[in-house]
């Protein structure tokens, strides 16, 4: 089996692939190019791709005798690939659930508290030397403790910044999924983003990115928003029609944004980096080295199962 991991991965993963397979790792950690992935699926037998390889229907066409049978992506959101074309060429396609989940869960509360309370501003104030002491009506916040949470996309990372909300901060669950969800606490299912935007003091993106949801969160969904709510996305950039975004916030329709995707990553608009009450990060929800190092052992459990001739755990 030779596998082909398209970039640096975390020292464990590295000595288990060169133990288990003929295994050859690129040294970069730029996005492949449409040569590069033509090399892929002709040069080798299981290729690890990540965000950023766009691994679509033209490249497949492109080598119709791959030899590579089996994409076993490195992460669990694989809107990047084609999925229905990579099966048309015989190609198998893994992910990795479950190890991202908590860690993604984290960053959305991150963002939430910071944006809520305001947390990079202030952090910039006292950086610049601008902090002059403190007042009693200094940078007033949202207090979160009770709000209302709206989860757009009940899944995995959903269901897990809920409990964090629901337990940790009393918060009042809503959400939208395409199915009814058995949670071990109380939360009402709604019956249109509008309704859940209107209802919500926060509202967090968590569905996957795919044609369904491009600009699933669109003018008329900000719209619905309160005026002292926030929205926060660790989902996937192009979920959000980032104009339309960056129009609610500069109108104040919406009281700020917690960002950890964008529609057109890198690149980050001026607009957003402008305005204090958007918090930026750079696509954090996973980076921890532990949680990388579970996704690298789970590409190489599907990578294995796969060179045993086994359906690989974790198939999309
Ligand atoms: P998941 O378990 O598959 O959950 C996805 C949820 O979205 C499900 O509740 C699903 O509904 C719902 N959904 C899907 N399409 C929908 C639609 N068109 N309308 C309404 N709801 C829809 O996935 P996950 O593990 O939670 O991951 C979610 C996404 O987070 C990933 O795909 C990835 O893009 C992103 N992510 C980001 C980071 C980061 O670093 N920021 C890290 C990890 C993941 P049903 O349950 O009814 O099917």
């Amino acid at each position: 089996m030779k596998l082909w991991l398209t970039r640096p991965m975390p020292p464990e993963v590295e000595a288990r692939a060169k133990e288990s397979f003929d295994v050859d790792i690129r040294a970069s950690n730029d996005p492949l190019s449409a040569d590069e992935m033509r090399h892929a699926l002709r040069s080798y037998d299981a290729v690890m791709p990540t965000l950023g390889d766009r691994f679509q229907a033209d490249v497949f066409a492109d080598v119709p005798d791959a030899r590579c049978k089996l994409l076993a992506n490195f992460g669990v959101g694989y809107n990047h690939i084609d999925a229905e074309a990579a099966r048309a060429h015989g190609i198998t396609v893994t992910n990795t659930p479950g190890a991202v989940t908590d860690a993604t869960a984290d960053i959305a509360m991150t963002l939430i508290l910071m944006t809520a309370r305001r947390a990079g501003e202030g952090e910039r104030m006292v950086r610049a030397g601008r902090w002059a002491g403190w007042h009693p009506t200094q940078m007033l916040g949202l207090h979160v403790t009770g709000r209302t949470l709206g989860v757009i996309g009940m899944g995995r990372i959903g269901q897990a910044i809920a409990r964090r909300c629901h337990f940790g901060f009393g918060m009042d669950i809503r959400y939208i999924a395409r199915s009814e969800k058995s949670l071990g606490f109380k939360a009402i299912r709604d019956e249109s983003l509008q309704d859940l935007a209107a209802a919500s003091d926060i509202v967090v993106v968590a569905v996957p990115g795919s044609p369904e949801t491009h600009h699933l969160i669109d003018a008329q969904v900000l719209g619905a928003m309160q005026p002292h709510a926030i929205f926060v996305n660790i989902a996937r950039g192009d979920v959000v029609d980032e104009a339309a975004l960056i129009a609610a916030l500069q109108a104040g329709q919406i009281a700020g944004a917690g960002l950890d995707v964008y529609e057109f990553e890198p690149k980050v608009p001026e607009a957003l980096i402008a305005m204090e009450n958007v918090t930026l990060l750079p696509h954090l929800g996973t980076a921890a080295l532990n949680v990388r190092t579970n996704m690298g052992m789970m590409v190489l459990d599907n990578v294995g199962a796969f060179a045993n001739g086994d359906e690989p755990p974790n198939m999309v």
